[in-house]
């Protein structure tokens, strides 16, 4: 008899995450559980994470808020916890009706380990062992995400907003999954958000550097903490819809050893598409990457402005000492030059709305200290970035944006850049515009338009 080879026996592990979009309802989940055993008919073994049901966390938040003006982080983490657990057992549920053996977990359960920091707990130990019992046993592993537990406190956590996404590459790491998928309400990462911009394109692949931009920079499509973690653990991503088995995008470190994760569906399928584009370009291997990978807005910041501040060293120390005391996540800071006569400058930085009046507090209370006159606090402000590898070794990227906006009349008013992002403050209510002409300025307008399957956007 022919001898097999190892490769032939080798069995995929397959981590996939459903958003709540595509579990929003009974007919949904069936549909998902479908797909789920069709993976593992395939002989794969599989570990699904699943989101809540459609806007469930957003409906339990505002629940929370009626009830309670602040409520207690450790009891909105026992609440919200509560949408994925009801998406995990209906899932098993269905799989089960479909004549296949599934089982489901809790975070805890699964082992996901965090932090005591409830509403953004970190990962930082998972220990999937009834998770690898069940797959032994032939059982579809269910474990709901965004969820983990705390083992000095023996309390149950969140891992902030979009935090499934954290899930699924946290237990692809651990499994050592063949590839990650992350499937979701549309057909990948686009150039755009395509409610936003219905020409954006969609991306065959972009770099995890890249992502890791857009999600920082309001493309919600993935969490920035799952991009992280992939990039940290050699987690390949595919990130595609769950409403039809079209190709989505593949989310690669360039300096991995295996970019594109081992030779599995995903994998074999991404690296086809690059041998294919090798040879569009006529050079195999030497792809050009190209310049602008996308745009991305973001509304949840604001700006404080530090009015009048004395223009002498050790200022801006105190200042920015006052407002890391606060824990807030800065992002752009702009000094004014002072004004010869008064020896006195203006300094902004943005942060998000919700820390916002934490830090107005805290600087507020060592006014006298610091020796400011005044602080401006603005929330109708937009943020925009164009991300792209390519910015690195393009020159006139900064003007060619600049110009998209002066000709659109959109004022810009704060700017910061690192090697492969320019970012622009505008006022809110300019900001979609500003995305529309600044995608069409640097040619990423598809021919057609990006269709959006599910989900509210909420
Ligand atoms: P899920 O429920 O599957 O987690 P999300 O709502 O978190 O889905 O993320 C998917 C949504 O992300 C899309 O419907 C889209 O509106 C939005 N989005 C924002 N930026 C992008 C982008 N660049 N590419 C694709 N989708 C994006
Ligand atoms: N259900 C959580 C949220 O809505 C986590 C997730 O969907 O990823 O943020
Ligand atoms: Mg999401």
């Amino acid at each position: 008899m022919q001898q097999r080879s190892k490769q032939e026996y080798h069995v995929s592990l397959i981590v996939q995450k459903f958003g709540g979009s595509s579990v929003a309802d009974a007919e949904s989940i069936k549909r998902v559980a479908k797909r789920i055993v069709e993976t593992r008919k395939a002989g794969n073994e599989v570990v699904v994470a699943v989101s809540a049901m459609g806007d469930t966390t957003d409906e339990l938040l505002d629940l929370a808020g009626q009830v309670a003006p602040i409520p207690a982080p450790r009891e909105m983490d026992m609440l919200l916890s509560a949408g994925e657990r009801i998406s995990m057992a209906l899932l098993a549920m269905a799989i089960e009706s479909l004549g296949h053996d599934a089982r489901s977990f809790t975070g805890s359960q699964a082992g996901m380990i965090t932090d005591a920091t409830h509403g953004s707990a970190r990962i930082v130990d998972v220990t999937p062992v009834r998770l690898r019992e069940a797959l032994d046993e032939g059982a579809i592993v269910i474990v709901a995400g965004f969820q983990g537990f705390n083992r000095d406190t023996k309390d149950i956590t969140t891992l902030g907003r979009g935090g499934s996404d954290t899930t699924a590459v946290a237990l692809a790491a651990a499994l050592k999954a063949d590839v990650c998928e992350i499937y979701t309400d549309v057909d990948g990462i686009f150039s755009a958000d395509p409610r936003l911009v219905p020409k954006a394109h969609k991306i065959d692949r972009i770099t995890s550097e890249e992502m890791l931009e857009l999600a920082a920079n309001g493309a919600k499509v993935l969490y920035i903490r799952a991009v992280e973690y992939a990039r940290r653990h050699g987690v390949t991503l595919h990130v595609r819809s769950s409403f039809n088995n079209n190709e989505g995008t593949i989310v690669y470190n360039p300096t991995d050893a295996e970019p594109f994760g081992p030779a599995t569906v995903a994998g074999s399928q991404a690296q086809a598409a690059r041998a294919a584009d090798a040879g569009q370009e006529g050079s195999e291997g030497a792809v050009e990457e190209p310049m602008i990978a996308g745009v991305a807005t973001d509304l949840s910041e604001a700006k404080i402005t530090v009015v009048g501040v004395p223009d002498i060293p050790g200022k801006a120390a105190q200042i920015f000492t006052i407002v890391a005391k606060t824990g807030a996540n800065i992002d752009m800071i702009v000094q004014n030059v002072s004004a010869a006569s008064t020896g006195l400058t203006d300094i902004s930085f943005t942060l998000p709305k919700s820390e916002g009046q934490l830090v107005l507090t805290a600087l507020r209370a060592e006014q006298s200290d610091v020796g400011f006159t005044a602080l401006q606090y603005d929330d109708q402000i937009g943020k925009l970035a164009l991300v792209g590898a390519g910015m690195r070794t393009n020159a006139g990227v900064s003007a060619k944006l600049f110009t998209a906006l002066f000709e659109a009349g959109i004022n810009i008013e704060m700017i910061s850049t690192s090697e492969i992002r320019i970012s622009v403050v505008t006022r809110a209510d300019t900001i979609n515009d500003a995305l529309r002409v600044v995608h069409t300025a640097f040619g990423l307008d598809a021919a057609e338009e990006a269709v959006v399957h599910a989900g509210t956007g909420r």
